[in-house]
């Protein structure tokens, strides 16, 4: 029999079964808000971990280990007696027959909910896509740190400029806050860590570009925000390319709209993302960006049994004609909207709308310098900093991981020190994983 219609060995149960796929913010908060109720849970995640996603770039920058911003599931929910965790890939939903299909088994759901979140988008920019990094999970984090220390320790056995040049320089494709912190943090390395780890290295090696289609970087956020970041990252050195697209790559050269050409080894992708699900959803549900329209119950109309929530879900309304913005926040309250909109479902009590409270955004460029607009007050700097590294110290999952992150960042603040910057896998663009 095919391991994707075997049924999956699930503990016996008289409560509604709800299936959540997905383990990101959105799922989490879902199974926190589920936890202990009249009801059957089943998490299905193709990892056996949360991943803390806006600090992937310190991962690829050497900031953090890898272990300090994922959790394990099994971990997470010890104590929750109604949920039951499965390390699976949902491919494909059968909304007829109320049946998930795994790549490991199938199962019957009473409600499902997709909590899948996006993949990167390259646009259709093959060549590109076959020769850069996204950064979207802790493998592409890990992928980019690795492709990062193999090319210096290549730059430093190479005699030929050119080849060093391309060694060590480094693009980042998108000015939104993951390409804008990634620079920073790039920027940082290549200040204070590389003139001590290389000191074989001229100087002027390793230039970081930045490159945004836009007119300004952090589009998502306030003009101050937007012009704070570009005069930050231009001091930190980090070449800001705006109104400017990529449009090819081949692994060593950069080709821009404008004709420019950037030779670069290295070439992170942060320019966009798309919803990513199994198979088995209607064509028409799906709307830009590869997201599933919902109404404000957070349910596809089509099938009353089926939710959607996170970054997958388009909200579409008057106040939000795009859909909600694709961050954290709106996970999280969707998360915990749809734990108590659930339960009262199953006692027939009336249910509210969905309402996103904007709480504000955060980003930080290096060390020290952050930007925050929280409604009415936008401001950056120092202060800025401590309440973004406040924030992200209280979002991480685990007691040891909120203390690992909080003793690594207060080094170095002191030190200006990183994680061990070690290679301990081959990294090969062609055998990567995504
Ligand atoms: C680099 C980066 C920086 C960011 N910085 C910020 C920030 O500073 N502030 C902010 O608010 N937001 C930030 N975001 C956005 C934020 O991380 C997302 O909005 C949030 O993670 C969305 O949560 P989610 O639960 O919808 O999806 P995700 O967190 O993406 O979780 C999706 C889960 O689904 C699982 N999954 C996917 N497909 C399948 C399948 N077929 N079968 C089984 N499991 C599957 C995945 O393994 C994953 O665990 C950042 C994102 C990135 C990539």
């Amino acid at each position: 029999m095919n391991p994707g219609t075997a049924q999956m060995c699930l503990p016996k149960t008289t409560y509604p079964r709800i299936v959540i796929v997905g383990g990101g913010f959105a799922g989490l908060a879902l199974v926190k808000g589920l936890r202990n109720k009249a009801v059957q849970v089943v998490l299905i995640d193709r990892n056996n971990f949360h991943q803390f996603q806006p600090l992937l770039y310190q991962v690829a920058t050497s900031g953090l280990e890898p272990d300090s911003i994922v959790f394990p599931f099994r971990k997470q929910f010890s104590g929750y007696k109604n949920v039951v965790f499965r390390m699976a890939s949902v491919e494909k939903i059968e909304p007829s027959t109320n049946t998930v299909f795994t790549d490991k088994g199938a199962m019957q759901y009473d409600f499902l909910v997709l909590a899948t979140g996006t993949t990167t988008n390259f646009f259709g920019l093959e060549k590109v896509e076959e020769n850069s990094l996204g950064l979207k999970n802790i493998r592409n984090s890990l992928n980019i740190r690795h492709m990062m220390l193999q090319n210096l320790e290549q730059a430093a056995i190479t005699c030929n400029e050119e080849e060093r040049d391309a060694l060590t320089n480094f693009v980042i494709v998108g000015g939104g806050p993951a390409g804008v912190e990634m620079a920073g943090a790039l920027a940082e390395f290549c200040r204070y860590i590389l003139p001590k780890d290389y000191p074989e290295y001229p100087h002027s090696v390793m230039r970081i570009y930045l490159i945004e289609a836009s007119d300004k970087l952090l589009s998502s956020m306030s003009a101050k925000a937007s012009s704070k970041s570009l005069e930050y990252l231009r001091k930190m050195k980090v070449e800001v390319l705006l109104n400017e697209a990529v449009t090819g790559y081949d692994g060593t050269l950069v080709t821009t709209k404008s004709g420019r050409k950037i030779i670069a080894n290295n070439l992170v992708w942060t320019a966009g993302v798309k919803g990513q699900f199994p198979e088995g959803i209607d064509n028409e549900q799906i709307v830009t960006g590869n997201r599933i329209r919902v109404n404000e119950y957070l349910n596809i109309e089509k099938y009353s049994n089926i939710f959607v929530m996170g970054d997958l879900a388009a909200v579409i309304t008057k106040e939000s004609p795009k859909g909600h913005p694709q961050v954290a926040q709106v996970a999280i309250q969707q998360g915990k909207y749809l734990a108590k909109t659930l339960l009262r479902i199953l006692d027939n009590k009336p249910i509210e709308p969905f309402r996103y409270k904007d709480k504000g955004s955060l980003a930080t460029v290096g060390k020290r310098r952050a930007i925050a607009d929280l409604g009415r007050f936008r401001f950056a700097g120092f202060f800025a900093w401590i309440l973004w590294s406040v924030v992200h110290i209280m979002s991480i999952s685990g007691f040891k991981n909120k203390l690992v992150v909080g003793i690594n960042w207060l080094i170095s603040y002191f030190t200006y020190e990183k994680s061990n910057r070690l290679i301990i896998r081959n990294f090969k663009m062609k055998n990567r994983r995504k």
